[in-house]
C-alpha cells in the first residue's frame, strides 16, 4: 500500500495569508502545508481521504488516475470544500465518485452543495454517490479493506480510517478505549497534532505525544499542523525517534 500525504496544514493552511512569522516565510518546502488529505493506493485502487480547498492543486501534483472513492472524516470546510473539483474525474472516467461518510456529514454536503443534488441539474456539475457509513463499519472498496473508527473532535463525533497496517486519524481530541486497543502497536499511524497550546477540539503536540506513547506504533507522522507548531526542522529534531512531522508530498510505503 502506498500512502501519499497530500496536505498537512490546519484549516487556514501554511503559510497563513498575511502572516510573516518564521514558519510562514520559511523557504523549507516542508513548511508549506496545504489543507489535510491523503491518497491511499493499493493494486488498482485509489482512495482519497478528505477533499478540502486544496484538492485541485493536490491532484495536479499527485494525479493518481481513476479515483475509486472519497472517504470523509467530517464536514468541516478544510475537509470538504474541494468537492466541486471532483468533476475532471467524472468527465475523464465517465463515472460517479462514491463519497463515504457519516450520515450527518453527507446531509451537510446536501445542504452546502445543494446544486449537486438539485432535481434540475445544470450540465457538468459533480456526479457523486453518497455512501453513509457508521463507526466500526468494515467495508471493501475494490482491493482495499477499510475500517471506520470513531474519533472525538471536541464535541463532534467524526471518523478516522484504518487499513491493513496503517491508520489515518485527523482532527483528534480524544479516542475511546476500544479505538486505543484497535490501534495498539500499529505499523504506521498518521495523526493530528495542532500546535503547542491547549485547544478545545484538537490535541496539541504534548497530548499527541502522550497518546502515541500509549499506542506504541512502529512509526508515527503528525499532521493538521498550524504555523504555531514551529519550523519543521526544529520541531522534528526534538521528537522521539519513531515520531516525525509529516509534510506535503511525503510518500509512505506500508
Ligand atoms: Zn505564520
Ligand atoms: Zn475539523
Ligand atoms: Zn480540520
Amino acid at each position: 500500500m502506498k500512502i501519499t500525504i497530500l496536505g498537512t496544514g490546519t484549516s487556514q493552511g501554511v503559510p497563513v495569508v498575511g502572516c510573516h512569522c518564521e514558519v510562514c516565510i520559511s523557504r523549507d518546502t516542508r513548511d508549506k502545508r496545504r489543507r489535510p488529505a491523503v491518497l491511499v493506493q493499493h493494486k488498482n485502487t485509489n482512495l482519497i481521504i478528505d477533499i478540502g480547498p486544496d484538492f485541485r492543486n493536490q491532484m495536479l501534483d499527485h494525479f493518481p488516475g481513476k479515483l475509486n472513492a472519497v472517504l470523509l472524516t467530517h464536514e468541516h470546510n478544510d475537509h470538504t470544500a474541494g468537492l466541486d473539483d471532483i468533476r475532471p474525474f467524472n468527465f475523464k472516467y465517465d463515472m460517479n465518485i462514491p463519497i463515504y461518510g457519516l450520515p450527518r456529514v453527507l446531509e451537510n454536503l446536501e445542504r452546502r452543495f445543494s446544486y449537486i443534488f438539485s432535481s434540475q441539474k445544470y450540465p457538468g456539475i459533480p456526479r457523486i454517490s453518497l455512501k453513509p457509513i457508521r463507526p466500526w463499519d468494515e467495508y471493501e472498496i475494490q482491493d482495499v479493506t477499510v475500517l471506520a473508527l470513531p474519533v472525538q473532535h471536541g464535541g463532534l463525533p467524526i471518523l478516522g480510517y484504518c487499513f491493513e497496517g496503517f491508520a489515518y486519524l485527523t482532527d483528534v481530541k480524544k479516542l475511546n478505549e476500544k479505538v486505543v486497543n484497535q490501534l495498539m502497536g500499529i505499523k504506521v499511524l498518521v495523526i493530528s497534532a495542532l500546535h503547542h497550546n491547549k485547544h478545545h477540539s484538537h490535541m496539541n503536540l504534548n497530548e499527541a505525544l502522550a497518546l502515541v506513547s500509549k499506542l506504541q506504533p512502529e512509526q508515527v507522522y503528525f499532521t493538521h499542523m498550524s504555523h504555531s507548531m514551529g519550523l519543521h526542522k526544529k520541531i522534528e529534531s526534538r521528537l522521539p525517534l519513531n515520531v516525525k512531522l509529516a509534510y506535503d508530498g511525503l510518500i509512505i510505503d506500508v
